[in-house]
């Protein structure tokens, strides 16, 4: 998919705001600093539309942006940045479970994780919500350029094997590094193959 245009529309602490009309949506989410501004700018090709983050975790707001005016790239905020108090948590939840609840016209969500570290109990447990919940995402492993094409094998090899326990079959998944301009055609291609269903 060639990336004609891409516009930030809105900003929300609410989910009832944010944009009504029925177009698909994608969102993406994940561990504060797990590198999901930078891939939105890889997939956009631009190269601030969403901002990298100095201070992770600080923002909570949900960010809509319009692409090739016909498709939504949701930018969710990051989860799990370890100095964010137990009720900041809860907020977190529940503004994240009114989301994937509400957005009917959310096609997939892409839950990102850094291919460097293993698997993470907070990543793991929340895929699972998403999986009891019916909601349909794929996974993107980001910063693939940290790791050794073996490494990548090993890791994807071990999400794997520790998902496989619980799932019937492993999700969906793209290896992507925005620093080496990795896996954007794949993921965008994912999205354009959705988009024609
Ligand atoms: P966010 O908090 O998830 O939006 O993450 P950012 O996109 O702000 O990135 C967090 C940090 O990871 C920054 O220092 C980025 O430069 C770095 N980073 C992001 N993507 C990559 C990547 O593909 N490769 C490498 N090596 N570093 C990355």
């Amino acid at each position: 998919m060639e990336i004609k245009s891409a516009e930030f529309i809105m900003s929300n602490s609410d989910v009832e705001k944010c944009p009504k009309n029925a177009i698909p949506e994608y969102a993406f989410i994940g561990r504060s600093n797990v590198g999901k501004s930078s891939l939105i700018n890889m997939l956009t090709s631009r190269k601030s539309l969403a901002k990298t983050s100095g201070r992770p975790g600080k923002t909570q707001l949900i960010n809509h942006f319009i692409i090739n005016k016909s498709w939504y790239l949701v930018d969710l905020p990051g989860y799990g940045y370890a100095k964010v108090s137990k009720s900041a948590k809860k907020t977190f939840q529940k503004f994240i479970t009114q989301y994937f609840r509400m957005r009917e016209q959310m096609v997939s969500a892409f839950v990102l994780v850094d291919i460097r570290h293993k698997p993470q109990p907070i990543d793991l447990d929340f895929m699972q919500w998403l999986g009891e919940n019916g909601i349909p995402f794929s996974i993107i492993f980001t910063k693939a350029d940290k790791l050794k094409p073996k490494a990548i094998d090993n890791h994807v090899e071990i999400y794997k094997n520790i998902m496989l326990e619980t799932w019937e079959e492993f999700p969906n998944y793209f290896i992507t590094s925005s620093s080496k301009d990795i896996g954007k055609e794949e993921v965008l291609a994912y999205i354009d193959s959705l988009n024609n269903n």
